[in-house]
C-alpha cells in the first residue's frame, strides 16, 4: 500500500525470509498486517534513518527508545572507538564498570547496588527471580498491556508486539505460570486483589510509565497504593524503566513520581545503542546475588566494554537536556492532542490514532518519508538530534492525514 518504491527492501527482506523466520530477528519488524514492507535500513545519522532504495525517513523509533542523543552522536562514536583499540571483550573487572554504575546510582538515588546484564529481559527475568529470592514468594504480578521482555513468567497479557500474536496475547512454549496480570491502573481492582491474595504476592512489576501499549503513565493515586500494598504484604516491588529510565526524566519515572520502588530495571539509553541493561536497588536485596548470595545469576557479555564506552558518553552528556527533549515532543503534540487522544512525558509521546485508520496512517506516515512505531502498542520517541523542522514537517503530516479521514 505504500506509495514510495523500495525494491531493494523488498528483495532483501525476500531473501532474509528464507534463512530467518520470518524474515526479522525480532517480530515487530516484520510489519505483520500492515500491508508494507518492512523497513530496510542500510545507515542512520542524526535524526533519519536511510533505505536500500535510497529513501530517507525522520525516525520515531529510535532503536524503541535506546537513542537519545540522536543516531551516531560524534561523542559517542568517539568513544566507541577509543575503546575498540583497548579490546572489544574481557570478562573481568574493569574501570568503565565503574563509572557506569557511578553514573546510575547518581541519576536513580534509590538505586544503592546495580548489575549490567545484556538486554531488558534479562533484567526484569533477573530482578523477579531476585525478589522470589528475597521473599521466598514465587506469585509475581504484573500489568495488563506492560511488556517486560520475553521470558517465560512474562509473557502473559504482555504489551507490545505480544499483544498483536493471538487474543490471549500469549506464547505457546510458556508452561503455567505463577503469574497473575491485573488491569493497569485500576486501584479497586489492585485492592481486591490484594485483600484476597496479597500474602502469596513475592514480587510486582510495572511500566510505571508504560511504553508498550503506547505511552500511558500511571495514575500517581494507583502508584501510590501499589507502594502501599506492597510495603505491607513484604512483596518486592519493581519499577520496569527499560523504556521510560532516562526518557521520562533524568531521575526516571522514580524522580517523576516521587515513589521509590524496591528494584528498578533500566536498558535502551543506557547502552546508548549496544546491548547493556541493568537492574539495581536496596543494597540489602541486590546482595542476595551470587556471589554474595544465593540467587544466581551471570553473563558471558555482560558490562561489556564497547557497551559500557557508548552507555558512559551517552548518561554523561543527560543532564539538562529534558526541557529541550519535552519542547521538541511538543511541537507535534501540542497540535495533534486537540484532534486524537495524545499522551506526553519527556521525550516520549503516542497519538493514539483510531485503530480502524491505523494501518492507512502508518503507510501515509511512512510515504511521506516519516517512520512511526507500526503499531498503536509501542510509544514515539524523539532525540536530541530532531530538528525543529522535521517535527514540524511530522506535525504537519499527521494533521494532513487526519484531515482527510
Ligand atoms: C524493551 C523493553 C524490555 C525488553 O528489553 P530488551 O532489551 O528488548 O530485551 C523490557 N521492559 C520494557 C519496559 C521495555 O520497553
Amino acid at each position: 500500500m505504500s506509495t514510495i518504491d523500495r525494491p531493494n527492501s523488498k528483495k532483501l527482506f525476500e531473501s532474509l525470509c528464507k534463512l530467518i523466520p520470518g524474515g526479522v530477528n525480532s517480530p515487530a519488524r516484520a510489519f505483520k498486517g500492515l500491508g508494507v514492507t518492512p523497513l530496510a535500513v542500510e545507515r542512520a545519522a542524526g535524526d533519519m534513518l536511510f533505505d536500500p532504495d535510497g529513501n530517507s525517513y525522520i525516525d520515531y523509533v529510535c532503536s524503541w527508545g535506546a537513542i537519545i542523543l540522536g543516531h551516531n552522536h560524534p561523542g559517542v562514536l568517539a568513544a566507541v572507538k577509543a575503546q575498540m583499540e583497548k579490546g572489544l571483550s574481557f570478562v573481568n573487572s574493569n574501570n568503565l564498570e565503574l563509572k557506569h554504575a557511578e553514573l546510575i546510582c547518581k541519576y536513580m538515588p534509590s538505586i544503592e547496588k546495580v548489575r549490567m546484564v545484556s538486554s531488558g529481559t534479562e533484567a526484569a527475568m533477573t530482578a523477579i527471580r531476585l525478589g522470589r529470592g528475597f521473599t521466598g514468594k514465587n506469585l509475581l504480578v504484573k500489568f495488563d498491556g506492560n511488556y517486560h521482555g520475553h521470558s517465560d513468567p512474562l509473557l502473559i497479557k504482555a504489551g507490545s508486539a505480544v499483544a498483536l500474536m493471538n487474543e490471549h496475547a500469549s506464547s505457546k512454549g510458556v508452561g503455567n505460570q505463577e503469574t497473575v496480570s491485573l488491569p493497569y491502573n485500576n486501584s479497586e481492582a489492585l485492592q481486591a486483589f490484594f485483600e484476597g491474595q496479597g500474602a502469596n504476592v513475592g514480587v510486582v512489576i510495572i511500566e510505571p510509565v508504560a511504553g508498550n501499549m503506547g505511552c500511558v503513565p500511571s495514575d500517581p493515586e494507583f502508584l501510590q497504593l501499589l507502594r502501599a500494598l506492597t510495603e505491607h504484604y513484604g512483596a518486592v516491588l519493581i519499577f520496569d524503566e527499560v523504556i521510560s529510565g532516562f526518557r521520562v526524566g533524568l531521575h526516571g519515572a522514580t524522580g517523576y513520581y516521587g515513589i521509590t520502588p524496591d528494584l528498578i530495571c533500566l536498558g535502551k539509553i543506557i547502552g546508548g545503542g549496544l546491548p547493556i541493561a541493568a537492574f539495581g536497588g536496596k543494597a540489602e536485596i541486590m546482595d542476595q546475588l551470587a556471589p554474595l548470595g544465593e540467587v544466581f545469576q551471570a553473563g558471558t557479555l555482560s558490562g561489556s566494554p564497547i557497551a559500557l564506552a557508548a552507555g558512559i558518553a551517552v548518561l554523561e552528556r543527560l543532564p539538562g537536556i529534558y526541557d529541550e527533549l519535552e519542547r521538541k515532543a511538543r511541537i507535534i503534540t501540542d497540535s495533534v492532542k486537540d484532534l486524537v487522544p495524545t499522551n506526553q512525558i519527556g521525550a516520549m509521546f503516542t497519538c493514539f490514532i483510531p485503530p480502524e485508520q491505523f494501518n492507512a496512517y502508518f503507510s501515509f506516515m511512512l510515504s511521506e518519508g516519516v517512520y512511526m512505531p507500526q503499531s498503536p502498542h509501542e510509544t514515539s520517541s524523539v532525540t536530541l538530534a530532531h530538528t525543529d523542522t522535521h517535527l514540524a514537517c511530522t506535525r504537519d503530516a499527521i494533521l494532513d492525514f487526519l484531515s482527510r479521514q
